[in-house]
């Protein structure tokens, strides 16, 4: 009986193994980076909020107990005024003498109102 030469290449079940190996690599690495790419989005607009909110507090405390009616550039250490990490715009509410709002326009980026 002739024996069979393999000339070095792969056979057709060992590329199929090798395919079938990184679609099982894929399908579990792909789903878990798509969710810290958002939660990293989400972390990120947050800190902002939180920038914003510490930015009006201090205005708070050095006006005696007066809000600012906007966000101005110079209420920030490196003058500008922090914004969403995706495409969601960030808005401060005066919502009484002593209250405000920061919120995100994306739903899913704000984080409970803190009033100084
Ligand atoms: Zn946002």
């Amino acid at each position: 009986m002739k024996r069979k030469v393999r000339n070095g290449g792969w056979t057709l079940i060992e590329l199929i193994i090798i395919i079938v190996i990184l679609g099982i690599i894929a399908s579990v690495t792909i789903p878990a980076y798509m969710d810290m790419t958002s939660s990293a989005e989400i972390n990120g607009c947050q800190a902002s909020q939180g920038t914003i909110r510490s930015a009006v507090a201090m205005h708070y405390a050095k006006n005696k107990g007066v809000l600012p009616d906007s966000l101005t550039t110079g209420m920030f250490v490196n003058d500008e005024i922090p914004e969403c990490s995706t495409s969601g715009s960030i808005t401060y509410t005066k919502t009484s003498d002593s209250t405000f709002t920061v919120q995100c326009s994306i739903p899913e980026h704000n984080t409970p109102a803190v009033n100084p």
